[in-house]
């Protein structure tokens, strides 16, 4: 099982798609389920927005936290 996960330029993790479920398996791929509009990509792009593939256990460790909103990015904010 893989994943794509959005990352803001805090390193918080904002969203989660599996990668089975897009058109195009790539970070451009993934990027764009999350932003239809491409100048906001282009945007995103430039100023700190990632996009990774990452497998069931990375996303555990990287992304659930921030999902359930029990990260410390959050708690920083
Ligand atoms: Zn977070």
């Amino acid at each position: 099982m893989a994943f794509w996960i959005r990352i803001n330029p805090q390193g918080c993790v904002e969203g989660s798609v599996y990668a089975s479920y897009l058109d195009e398996d790539s970070t451009e791929g993934a990027h764009a389920e999350f932003v239809p509009d491409r100048p906001t990509r282009l945007y995103e792009a430039a100023h700190g927005w990632r996009h990774e593939r990452v497998d069931r256990a990375e996303w555990q460790r990287r992304a659930a936290n921030c999902l359930y909103g029990e990260c410390d990015h959050r708690r920083a904010a």
